[in-house]
């Protein structure tokens, strides 16, 4: 999953930062102005006390002094000293009273509450004294230290002198001090309660915060991150993850089980299309989709293990064959019951590991990884081998194929999955080459060979084309009379890079790939082409005949007689001058079909040769079955006739047998003329061979006949 840069999340927690740095911010302009506040409040309250204090100070001294003026008037005016004296004294006595000082009109202190009155007649000299002795009425007088409230003495409406009464103000301040304080204190503990709330608020809010971040991390971002994986999961193709599913009555909720529902559904369309992607419909195997995936898992477990493992490449033989004479719904039958006896096979001994599996055409690939795998391998092919041989009933007809194996084993011929494909392959292709119907194991001699196969194939193709493909033609000799009677047409293959190149080596490779069936009905145009020529060199008596091989492929094709018959008419040639060469095997193996086709061969009035005869001996008994018109005997024969007398016995049984049957005989390789004589003695008709000619063009055949 692409990690999310700025997720929910994030969002969420930054949108909650900036709140909470808002409402912090808030909260410090708040402390701020309560600070500010605080100050401006106690500085009206200083302001408030003050006057208050200086009020009530004045007026006390005012009642004071009023009441002394009222209670001096008397002594006063009788000078009576002791009176005088001993009211000043009380005055004296209450609190914060610094002086009494009793004077005449003139300012002259009277009394000053001492005993001997030392300063009595003296003037008074300080500031304040001034105005008092001035004054009228009451009249009160502040300095730093002293509040002077003095009243002048009256006798009716004489003025007889005055009394000043000085207050400390110091005590007053004190007290105004510690008023003050006491009230700062107050706001300074009503300022820290109201931070305390702030402070519970602050943290309320955090802890709201907080909540919301969880609240909202659990009902959308966990659900919406789970949401993420679970379509990442099925994005990358894995539906095995928990189920998503949600009790939640909300739009989450209803989303969440939304989705689940969608991957469900997805995951039931996803193993739909793999079980149709992953088995044949045909036979209903896993197909080589599914295989080639369990094969690269099984490949990777074992890797680790270090195990075995043996994969066998099973191709039915001559299956096309099926198809083409039967029709493809036969094949489709064909292959159904095959699949069948493969399946029992797999199951009786492949082991519980096994798998096997339709490759598409008439491929089955089968991998066994149990215990001894070379072993079991082994086994397994030769129980396929067997029991694919036996004959399969189709559409009413026996049918019999077989099959061709090719078997590789992990980690020992290659340790990756197509390597082990491509050998299997290689290996079943060197079973076909081994004759079919058998088994080979693979080796790494056999990749070479394929190689060139390979290569040859491709250089095959088109070769006619690019005229890289000539026949040569080789005289074939009557005994009786050493006189030419035909040609035998070869085909040579001129390679750009190679010279030139032997059918036994080319034709084989033609033959399998299928090539033969284009090239074949070219050579056999060709070949009647150049007989129809020869005609005009010899007389009309003892026309030459011109012999084509025939590959049993084109054989089984069918159309070999209509192909034949166009030939014929397109270059003129007499039917009886057209000796076609079978292959004795090519006959053998399909008696009933080859039968029919050379008996409409016969009735265009071609003549039909078995070709390396004694090769593939199955008994003379054959010739009598088969219609041919003669036998070629093999040059392997000729060749040890002269040294052994087995040969020369088997040579001699043919020739008496084919005359007993009005069959032609033809011997191939003559290279000696002991063989020549020796043949002609035992009544050999035909004969063809080094010693008699070489193949050569028909240009040089045609000079040769002249
Ligand atoms: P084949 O039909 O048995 O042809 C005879 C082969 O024996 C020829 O080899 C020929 O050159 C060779 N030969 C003739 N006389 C002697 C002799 O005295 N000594 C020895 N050792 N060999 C001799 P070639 O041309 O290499 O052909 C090999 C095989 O290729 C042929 O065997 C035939 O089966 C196949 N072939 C050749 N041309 C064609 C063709 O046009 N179509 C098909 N289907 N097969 C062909
Ligand atoms: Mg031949
Ligand atoms: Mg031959």
């Amino acid at each position: 999953m692409k990690s999310v840069k700025f997720g929910l999340q994030a969002r969420f927690l930054a949108a909650m930062a900036i709140m909470l740095l808002v409402v912090i911010a808030l909260l410090g302009t708040l402390l701020h102005r309560q600070k500010v506040m605080q100050q401006e409040v106690a500085d009206l309250g200083r302001e408030a006390m003050h006057g208050m204090v200086e009020d009530s100070l004045r007026r006390h001294g005012e009642a004071t002094v009023d009441q002394l003026g009222d209670a001096l008037a008397n002594p006063l005016y009788y000078f009576d000293l002791d009176t005088i004296g001993s009211i000043v004294r009380s005055a004296q006595k209450e609190p914060d009273v610094s002086y009494v000082l009793v004077y005449d009109n003139q300012g002259r202190i009277i009394h000053d509450g001492t005993a001997d009155i030392a300063v009595y007649g003296q003037t008074m000299t300080d500031p304040l004294a001034y105005e008092a002795v001035n004054a009228r009425s009451m009249h009160t007088q502040w300095s730093a230290q002293i509040v002077d409230v003095s009243e002048p003495i009256m006798i009716g409406s004489e003025r007889i002198g005055g009394v000043r009464v000085g207050y400390s103000v110091a005590s007053v301040r004190a007290y105004e001090e510690k008023a003050i304080t006491a009230a700062r204190a107050r706001l300074n503990e009503l300022g820290a309660r109201h931070l305390g709330w702030i402070a519970l608020l602050l943290a309320a809010l955090v802890a709201a915060c907080v909540a919301i971040m969880v609240y909202a991390q659990r009902t959308l971002v966990r659900p919406i991150r789970q949401l993420a994986r679970a379509a990442h999961d099925i994005e990358v193709g894995n539906y095995n993850g928990e189920r998503m599913a949600s009790e939640r009555q909300d739009e989450v909720g209803e989303l969440v089980r939304a989705f689940g529902t969608m991957s469900d559904s997805i995951a039931r369309h996803d193993r739909d299309v793999r079980r149709m992607a992953y088995t044949d419909s045909l036979t209903g195997l896993t197909n080589r989709l599914a295989f080639r995936e369990s094969l690269d898992h099984r490949l990777m477990m074992l890797r680790g293990a270090g195990r075995q493992l043996a994969l066998l490449f099973a191709d039915i033989d001559d299956f096309k064959r099926v198809n083409d004479t039967l029709g493809h719904e036969a094949g489709d039958e064909v292959l159904q019951q095959f699949a069948h006896r493969i399946r029992d096979a797999v199951e009786l001994m492949g082991g519980d590991d096994a798998l096997l599996a339709r490759f598409g055409g008439d491929e089955f690939v089968i991998l066994i990884q149990d215990g001894d795998v070379r072993g079991g391998a082994t086994r397994l092919a030769e129980k396929l081998v067997a029991e694919l041989g036996r004959p399969i009933v189709v559409q009413e007809r026996q049918v019999f194929l077989g099959t061709s194996i090719g078997i590789t084993l992990f980690p020992e011929d290659a340790s990756g999955a197509t390597a082990l494909m491509k050998n299997g392959d290689i290996a079943m292709y060197q079973a076909k080459v081994a004759g079919k119907n058998c088994y080979r194991f693979y080796s790494r001699a056999m990749d070479q060979a394929v190689e060139r196969r390979v290569r040859m194939e491709q250089e095959l193709r088109g070769a006619w084309e690019r005229g890289e493909l000539s026949l040569m033609y080789q005289p074939v000799f009557r005994m009786a009379d050493s006189r030419i009677v035909g040609a035998e047409a070869l085909l040579r293959w001129q390679h750009p890079e190679l010279g030139m190149v032997a059918p036994s080596v080319f034709i084989d490779v033609a033959e399998q790939s299928g090539l033969i069936e284009s090239i074949g009905p070219r050579v056999l145009r060709a070949a009647c082409a150049a007989a129809a020529r020869w005609g005009s060199e010899r007389d009309a008596m003892d026309p030459l005949f011109v012999s084509v091989n025939v590959s049993p492929r084109q054989l089984r094709s069918g159309d070999l007689p209509d192909v034949v018959a166009e030939c014929l008419r397109d270059t003129g040639l007499a039917a009886s001058r057209l000796h076609l060469e079978l292959t004795e095997t090519a006959v053998i193996s399909d008696e009933a079909h080859a039968s029919a086709l050379l008996a409409t061969l016969h009735r265009t009035g071609v003549k039909v040769w078995l070709d390396d005869f004694g090769t593939g001996f199955s008994g003379l008994s054959h010739l009598r079955r088969v219609p041919v018109d003669g036998v070629k005997i093999d040059r392997s024969f000729i060749a040890d006739m002269l040294r052994d007398p087995d040969d020369l016995a088997l040579t001699s049984a043919i020739i008496a047998m084919a005359h007993s049957l009005g069959i032609t005989v033809v011997a191939e390789g003559v290279e000696k003329e002991g063989q020549f004589n020796l043949l002609r003695e035992r009544g050999c008709d035909l004969a063809q061979g080094y010693w008699l000619g070489y193949p050569v063009t028909a240009a040089e055949f045609a000079q040769l006949v002249a």
